[in-house]
């Protein structure tokens, strides 16, 4: 079989805080009202289905299942990893997500989720919800209790190229006005804390997790601050910005020719701005905005022309 690289169709999601922003990624979105694009996704809520090649049409889940090699053997029960774009056209909820231990003792088995986000784009003044002033676990509670919402939860202005590292535990919240891209751990355990008290197209308010979440928050809260490594290979720019037990994170930004070895058991590219081409073993791959490629283990030295950014994680 070729080696390649996949391309993936992603799913689409209807949240009620969604909006059109995904269109400028060139998707036929569903409706005015689309949160989220599930760019590499195996989940039972969600699978991107790949769209070249021999594979052509199989879903994420069950290439991993089928076809373990091109993910360089990694053991584990589902894929790892869960990459999307979001477009918040309203602020989303705010939540938090319990560590493995936690979700494995009180999710049935699940995992927990440590995420990350890169800014796309957002409007001029928009924000975020990360961290809490609580002091305590008492506190905490107390304020939860009596609704001290800006007392307790802190916001975070927020501008283009933007990168937040969102471990377990970190209260979080994307406001209205950013589309972020972001990369996580492949899980679905989530409890909100707060939701504006906002009522759904039936007139009801969206289920809170308040015990759970008072019982996962770290306390007192952490930024997770990251130190993004610069490097330069022909003419590509490297920005990693995280390597952490569950995933490595860069930004690729491409202006001209550069060669590349793909030595990762994966790695998973979302292209967020211009265009360009892959060149491997003599065949040439175009890319775009909007695309979402996976580089296989035993893919090799490739070149890289165009002029383009791009997202890149792995393991
Ligand atoms: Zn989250």
């Amino acid at each position: 079989m070729r080696t390649e690289p996949l391309f993936f169709e992603p799913v689409f999601k209807e949240r009620i805080w969604g909006g059109t922003e995904l269109t400028s990624f060139g998707y036929d979105i569903p409706s005015d009202k689309t949160g989220e694009c599930w760019a590499f996704a195996a989940h039972s809520n969600g699978q991107s289905i790949v769209k070249n090649g021999e594979l052509k049409g199989l879903a994420l889940g069950e290439l991993w299942e089928s076809h373990r090699s091109l993910f360089g053997n990694v053991e584990g029960d589902r894929f790892p990893l869960l990459t999307k774009i979001l477009d918040a056209n309203q602020d989303l909820s705010v939540q938090v997500h319990p560590n493995d231990e936690y979700a494995y003792l009180h999710e049935n088995k699940e995992l927990g989720k440590t995420e990350c986000w890169y800014v796309i784009d957002c409007k001029e003044s928009a924000e975020i919800i990360y961290g809490h002033n609580a002091k305590t676990k008492e506190e905490l509670a107390e304020m939860i209790e009596q609704d001290k919402w800006d007392e307790l939860l802190q916001r975070i202005k927020v501008k283009p190229g933007d990168f937040f590292f969102v471990p377990s535990g970190t209260i979080h919240a994307i406001g209205a006005g950013v589309t972020i891209l972001e990369t996580q751990q492949n899980s679905d355990t989530t409890y909100r804390v707060y939701d504006y008290n906002r009522k759904d197209a039936d007139g009801k308010l969206r289920e809170l997790h308040l015990e759970k979440s008072i019982e996962v928050t770290k306390v007192p809260s952490v930024h997770a601050t990251t130190n993004t490594q610069h490097w330069k290979v022909d003419d590509l720019k490297v920005a990693r910005f995280i390597e952490c037990h569950y995933f490595t994170v860069e930004k690729w930004d491409i202006n001209g020719t550069a060669r590349l070895k793909q030595e990762k058991p994966f790695i998973l590219v979302s292209v967020i701005k211009g265009n360009g081409k892959l060149i491997h073993e003599g065949n040439s791959y175009c890319f775009k905005k909007g695309d979402h490629f996976l580089l296989p283990a035993d893919f090799g030295e490739y070149d890289v022309v165009g002029d383009a950014e791009m997202i890149a994680a792995s393991l």
